[in-house]
């Protein structure tokens, strides 16, 4: 159809699950024009980035071309601009350098930020899991650790191998869970010149149990599954600071590290604050139950970046199956719109939720009367369900034969180091740990 054929035009920020829910049910009518744009020219599959940064999948297994999804369908362009200001009266959005796109309706679906609470250090030291140049980021850290130790097993005096894991909610589980899979099966068939015994995966949440919205015998659990695999729970504790070789806890101990993943929380995408909306919990854009802003016509915030409550009033919780559900709800609010038609509320179907905790043990919790499963069971669901939601047929393939090969080798993923700037440690400066090669305090393993 030529340019100026097309009835109405719909720009999206953000091509997440939100924006390519509702970019996909938008496609198949002809006579709209998407624009979608985001500072990436590809998806993301956040619930794997934990197994991008332990090794166990690729970067690509996990990022599919935004533009490949919607190659056959000419009404939706891809835009790689990273939005600056967003004017909710014209519905015109502009990027940081300068070009703007204006719709007839206007989908808000950037997604989310790491929150650091204001924990001192946290921003600059820790590395947060939140997109894939953060999963490569840290996957260097680790195995850039892992090589210097190879070559100096002193440098585990001053805690080379301490992992400080920042939040107990599925996040901080996942990645705790796969890095003690790592050191307990994969690096000591890999490195012969270190013990990998003298690793210490700690991980700390100010909350009595990890991962909440579960039950008690499923927080029981996941604290065995943990605990066996040598990692220490630090619950009832904050990590108050974090230096560039150390992280202080609320109850004083200093850890030496070089490697404290944030997992703690997440705000709402940057670009919220510059709508000039009315941001309410977490710095997120209140949505009406149309998911609307304020009811305005055309104007609609899915996703993340959004606080949207349930049919029940209450919050919904920031997942993937919400971003998409949403991100479909405002395509057919907005065709309802251009055609004349009421809006509807949107009702979130909730099909359960899951977390893995580690080779061959995860939680699911499913179907209507929320029937809880752990174990092998469990494991295999995630994997089902995971690779049923990435985006492209490839990728699934990708991933299964990984985690196929893991299964029955025990081996992990290739350990390549990319030297990404996060391999280069320089071990001299932190003054807190650096005055001698003795440890500063150290928790006792419990
Ligand atoms: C480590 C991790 C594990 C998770 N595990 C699970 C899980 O197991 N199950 C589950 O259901 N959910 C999980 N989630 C949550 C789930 O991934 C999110 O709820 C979901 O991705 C939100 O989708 P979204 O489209 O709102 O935002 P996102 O997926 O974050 O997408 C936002 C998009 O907007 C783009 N963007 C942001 N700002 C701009 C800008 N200014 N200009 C242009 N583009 C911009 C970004 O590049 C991104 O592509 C996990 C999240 C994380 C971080």
């Amino acid at each position: 159809m030529p340019d100026d054929q097309y009835k109405r035009r719909v720009v999206i920020v953000g091509g997440g699950f939100a924006g390519l829910g509702c970019a996909r049910r938008l496609a198949d009518h002809d006579d709209v024009h998407v624009t979608l744009i985001d500072r990436n020219n590809y998806h993301q599959f956040q619930p794997l980035l934990y197994q991008v940064a332990t090794s166990l999948l690729a970067a690509s297994d996990i990022a599919h071309s935004l533009r490949e999804v919607f190659a056959d369908q000419d009404n939706v362009d891809v835009k790689l601009a990273e939005i600056s200001a967003v004017d909710t009266a014209t519905k015109t959005v502009t990027s940081t350098d300068g070009e703007t796109w204006t719709g007839d309706a206007l989908v808000l679906a950037a997604g989310s930020q790491p929150n650091f609470f204001g924990t001192p250090g946290a921003p600059e030291y820790s590395f947060p899991l939140y997109s894939l140049d953060n999963a490569t980021n840290l996957r260097s850290r680790i195995l850039g650790l892992l090589e210097q130790v190879d070559r100096n097993p002193r440098l585990i005096e001053r805690g080379a191998l301490n992992f400080v894991i920042v939040g107990g909610g599925p996040t901080g589980v996942e990645v705790a869970g796969a890095i003690a899979d790592m050191i307990n099966m994969t690096v000591p068939a890999e490195y012969h010149d270190f013990d990998p015994g003298d690793a210490r995966i700690y991980l700390v949440d100010h909350g009595d149990a990890l991962l909440k919205p579960f039950s008690d015998k499923a927080h029981a659990y996941v604290a065995k599954v943990l605990t066996d695999r040598n990692v220490q729970l630090r619950l009832g504790t904050g990590v108050e600071e974090v230096g560039p070789g150390h992280a202080r806890f609320s109850d004083g101990a200093v850890v030496p590290t070089r490697c404290v993943i944030w997992g703690g929380g997440i705000s709402a995408a940057p670009v919220a604050t510059n709508c000039g909306l009315a941001q309410g919990r977490g710095g997120r854009i209140d949505a009406q139950p149309d998911l609307t802003y304020a009811g305005t016509p055309g104007v609609y915030v899915v996703g993340d970046i959004a606080n949207i409550r349930g049919t029940d009033g209450e919050p919904l919780p920031q997942l993937g199956s919400v971003a998409l559900q949403s991100g479909t709800t405002a395509a057919d609010n907005i065709l309802a719109e251009f055609n004349g038609k009421t809006r509807n509320d949107f009702a979130y179907k909730d099909k359960g939720i899951m977390a893995m905790i580690g080779r061959g043990a995860a939680i699911a919790e499913v179907g209507k009367n929320h029937h809880e499963v752990h174990g092998q069971l469990a494991h295999m669901a995630w994997l089902g369900v995971h690779a049923s939601l990435m985006t492209g047929t490839r990728d699934k393939m990708e991933a299964i034969i990984d985690w196929g090969w893991d299964r029955f080798t025990k081996t992990g993923g290739p350990h390549v180091l990319d030297r990404g700037d996060a391999a280069e440690i320089n071990w001299d400066d932190d003054p807190a740990v650096t005055s001698s090669d003795t440890p500063a305090t150290t928790p006792t393993n419990s």
